[in-house]
């Protein structure tokens, strides 16, 4: 089997400003985290105009339980999330709450973890771990859901098209930019229709 990357872009925290309210962090979540759910590698404008959630990483009944409510509003324990990994993540957390690490034994932390590391995928999308708790977050998260390789399907497709549409800009040659307009109306109506079904699935799972 080909092993493919699970994902392309980078998680990174760069918003150093402190709110009182978690949903705040919202836009600055979107940015570090590029518009991807921290789990399962979904785009938001998949899903749009429905919105992303933020997850806390160490859930509210747990940092509850220990009185440990800065939790509620530290950024490192906040991730963007789509809405269906969030409420499967829900309360699941165990032990003691780390005084100092933002850590979650059902979960490797996203921005800590590569999860190019415990993640890929097969040429179809589908997401695999040869890691046991990797294979554990994938019976929780459900991300053997055929879903999940829509929305991978999704990406490239919008990759090819825009370098398509990038090429077609530069062509000077009539007969070739022809072509490139023609595949560029063929692979846009291909996105359209599996967009379709992507949402009307996702609706379902949700
Ligand atoms: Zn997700």
């Amino acid at each position: 089997m080909e092993k493919i990357k699970f994902k392309k872009h980078r998680i990174k925290r760069t918003c150093t400003k402190y709110y009182e309210n978690y949903h705040s962090y919202k836009p600055a979540l979107r940015k570090d985290f590029d518009g991807y759910c921290a789990y399962c590698n979904l785009k938001e404008d998949w899903i749009s105009p429905l919105p992303f959630e933020i997850d806390h990483f160490i859930p509210r009944a747990a940092f509850e339980a220990a009185k440990r409510e800065d939790l509620d509003t530290d950024y490192r324990n906040l991730m963007f999330s789509c809405p269906l990994c969030n409420r499967l993540k829900g309360k699941h957390f165990s032990g003691e709450i780390p005084e100092h690490e933002i850590s979650n034994p059902y979960f490797y932390n996203p921005v800590e973890t590569d999860y190019n590391d415990i993640f890929y995928r097969d040429e179809k999308g589908r997401i695999h771990s040869d890691n046991e708790l990797g294979k554990q977050m994938i019976k929780m998260l459900q991300l053997y859901r055929p879903t999940k390789q829509i929305a991978w399907f999704l990406d490239e497709l919008k990759e090819v098209l825009d370098r398509i549409k990038e090429r077609q800009s530069q062509e000077k040659d009539p007969k070739r930019a022809k072509k490139l307009k023609m595949a560029e109306i063929n692979i846009e109506a291909a996105l359209y229709r599996n967009h379709r079904s992507f949402v009307h699935k996702y609706m379902n799972e949700k």
